[in-house]
């Protein structure tokens, strides 16, 4: 047996795997889109695969890992290695057992956790949050999704912890994808933040984000697409960008006066793709709702980059 793992990261769009060893570095990695067809099973033989070329890139065996992580969507059970209702998987709205699933084709333990949490874990672990013994990782992409670690150990409440992306930072606000209202995703995720774009441009506001999508082959405003429009000077899509600054502030500065972490990590597409540039506007919105202003967290971009997630699973083994 080696001393590698195998770490995946099951998002919506693309299944990135990687093979790490004992410090964390990546000796083999591959990505696969995510099936848009099909069910669970579907889903679970595009990560076999991804995994079996990582693995082939690293040189080893899948069954010779220590084991492997897995990071997923919906409501990702560690105990049972069950995920249930991750809705932007297809067919995935009732329960699948990934864990035995993948472990049985691999010859390989698996371990199954949120795949945020894991993302946050990976950079507490070996990225951003390496210096710090309590952080709050805020994933800022489709959705809005999060982490905590206090005292350098994860918080994962009864199971559902971390979820700043449903804060309300505003009573009857914007209708969030969660079905409710005025939660900072609602402001702030990809997905809504499209939704409301295209809302604007049914009332006539003009803008050149759809341009943006049509011309880089895109059926819908990937995190890529707001920043070649906002590089174009869209007007549209540079307040739509501000607003989700805002209410992310609101809804960082809510959760760091109730927890005083020491370090925030800002993480997801938009996060890793706007972080650096947005960064100080981030940091004076939040600084506005700070109950005790005289000693902010950290505000880091996550380190990790595009493997973050994957590698952040593999220490789930
Ligand atoms: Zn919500």
């Amino acid at each position: 047996m080696s001393d590698l793992r195998g770490g995946i990261d099951l998002g919506g769009t693309k299944i990135q795997t990687v093979i790490v060893d004992a410090g964390g570095a990546v000796s083999g990695e591959a990505r696969r889109p995510t099936p848009t067809s099909g069910g669970p099973a579907d889903v679970a033989r595009a990560i076999e695969d991804a995994l079996r070329e990582a693995a082939a890139g690293a040189g080893v065996k899948p069954e010779d890992l220590q084991g492997v992580g897995v990071g997923s969507p919906g409501d990702a059970d560690g105990k049972t290695g069950v995920v249930s209702g991750a809705r932007n998987l297809p067919g995935w709205e009732g329960s699948f057992a990934l864990g035995d699933a993948l472990s049985k084709a691999l010859g390989a333990e698996v371990r199954i956790g949120n795949d945020v949490q894991v993302a946050v874990e990976g950079e507490y672990a070996l990225g951003a949050g390496k210096q710090h013994d309590s952080l709050l990782g805020v994933w800022w992409g489709t959705g809005v999704g999060g982490g905590i670690i206090l005292d350098g150990k994860p918080w994962l409440g009864r199971g559902a912890a971390g979820e700043i992306g449903h804060m309300v930072v505003k009573r009857n606000g914007a209708r969030c994808p969660c079905g409710r209202r005025g939660c900072t995703e609602a402001y702030a995720g990809r997905a809504a933040m499209e939704a409301k774009a295209r809302r604007e441009r049914s009332k006539g506001v003009e803008t050149e984000i759809f341009k943006v999508m049509e011309k880089r082959g895109k059926d819908r405003l990937t995190s890529s697409v707001w920043e070649h429009a906002l590089r174009q000077g869209d007007a549209l899509t540079e307040s739509l960008l501000r607003r989700a600054i805002r209410y992310l502030g609101i809804g960082i500065a809510s959760a760091v006066n109730l927890l005083d972490v020491e370090a925030v990590v800002i993480g997801g597409g938009l996060g890793v793709r706007f972080g650096d540039r947005f960064m100080d506007d981030l940091s004076k919105e939040m600084h506005k709702h700070l109950f005790v202003d005289g000693n902010p967290p950290h505000m880091q971009v996550a380190e990790l980059g595009d493997l973050g997630g994957a590698i952040g699973a593999s220490l789930l083994v």
